[in-house]
């Protein structure tokens, strides 16, 4: 049974059990076209020239921002920033909103559960400000407790910013209630969906969020397009992030005038290529749609999770609900380093994570150094579950141990 595998080419020519979608996702062949036929027939560099293939180049790739505002709900394209990912994205708000508007005496709030993008970055500019960061701890399973945030979000808070679902437990925050807390306090709210665009619909106004950060290429798009979502009042009033071409209305010896929204923050040549084939990647996400997606990994997840708690020495991190997961299973198995097991799982063909998964301060927290994540997506099946599950029983028999 291949189900939807068969829409992606990797998947149909490559024999590895690929359960490490929390990385990287796969790509359906639409998007790799998509990506093929700008470059066959539509490329030059957008935003500049006034040939037709230029105008069709900088068509394509507005048309994939409009694209993105629609799928995540912004009110307008001027909302919509293209950055290379995630980090960059996130790096854009701390070094553009984040430095201008932090002084000693002001707080930041994350949350224990961040990924290091969501972390560095506000640190960073803590150090620099003189600003204080706090951190929002969850609860053992990994759950958030909200009077946690009533307490800890206050009058000196200025900025909150959490991941909207772990890469290492798959748990889902309530983005919206944070949010409403932030703004009570005068806070804004940022939130990291590098995890949460593959699984859930998300619409940026009703989660109230003030700035929304992504990746292509977790939501089965390119590598190295991301987006910035940002509300209009607020990107408005900051100033730029990088400098250079693209980003001007006009420039003398000793100044410049900023392009308007949301050009001012995408300095030099774009990756209209890859905006394109993260609209492919929306087009087909559309196409399958989230009912389907979750309902697929969930079947799938949710059998490997029951299974692999039925193998003696499997400790798997989090709630142990499997719809609380969204696919993404991080374990360690008794006495044997996660690395080693990764190593022994590889053999066999089947790729997963080993390590700390670019959030320590959470594995530290829940009191490990490693793991391993199995994260599974909707193009998974159940005999890619069942490889791995034979293979993950043998683990310790072939580190030496008994059963
Ligand atoms: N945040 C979370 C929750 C992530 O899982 C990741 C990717 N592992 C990132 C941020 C960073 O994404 P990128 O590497 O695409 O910038």
């Amino acid at each position: 049974m291949q189900g939807y595998k068969t829409d992606f080419p990797l998947l149909m020519q490559d024999k590895t059990v690929y359960i490490d979608n929390a990385a990287t996702a796969q790509r359906p062949k639409c998007v790799i076209d998509a990506e093929k036929d700008f470059y066959t027939c539509h490329n030059a560099n957008p935003l500049r020239g006034i040939y037709e293939l230029s105008v069709q180049a900088t068509e394509n790739y507005e048309n994939a921002r409009k694209a993105v505002r629609d799928f995540i709900g912004a009110k307008s394209v001027q909302e919509i920033i293209f950055t290379r990912n995630t980090t960059e994205s996130i790096n854009l708000v701390a070094y553009s909103y984040g430095l201008s508007n932090l002084k000693k005496g002001d707080e930041v709030v994350v949350s224990i559960m961040e990924h290091h993008s969501d972390l560095l970055p506000w640190q960073m500019v803590c150090r620099q400000t003189g600003a204080e960061l706090k951190f929002l701890e969850c609860e053992k399973d990994g759950s958030l407790d909200l009077n946690k945030a009533e307490e800890l979000i206050t009058d000196r808070t200025k900025i909150v910013a959490v991941t909207q679902l772990s890469n290492v437990l798959g748990r889902e925050y309530p983005i919206e209630k944070l949010a409403e807390i932030a703004h009570r306090k005068n806070a804004v709210m940022v939130a990291d969906g590098a995890q949460s665009t593959p699984h859930i619909a998300v619409d940026v106004k009703k989660l109230g969020v003030d700035f929304f950060a992504f990746s292509g290429h977790k939501l089965y798009g390119p590598m190295g397009i991301g987006v910035l979502y940002g509300r209009r009042e607020l990107l408005e009033k900051m100033p730029p992030f990088l400098t250079g071409g693209e980003m001007i209305e006009s420039v003398s010896r000793t100044s410049a005038v900023y392009a308007e929204l949301p050009h001012k923050f995408e300095a030099g040549t774009v990756n209209a290529a890859g905006a394109v084939g993260l609209k492919s990647a929306i087009d087909y996400v559309k196409s399958v749609g989230f009912e389907e997606i979750h309902k697929r990994e969930l079947e799938v997840s949710a059998y490997a999770f029951e299974k692999m708690k039925e193998i003696a020495h499997i400790n798997i991190l989090g709630s142990e609900k499997a719809e609380e997961h969204n696919g993404i299973l991080t374990f360690t198995v008794d006495n044997v380093h996660p690395h080693d097991v990764s190593e022994i799982l590889a053999a066999d063909g089947i790729a997963v994570r080993a390590g700390h998964h670019c959030a320590q301060p959470l594995l530290e927290y829940l009191g490990y150094r490693s793991t391993v994540r199995a994260s599974f997506a909707f193009y998974n099946t159940k005999e890619d579950a069942d490889r791995f599950l034979d293979s993950l029983s043998t683990v310790r028999e072939r580190m030496g141990y008994g059963k």
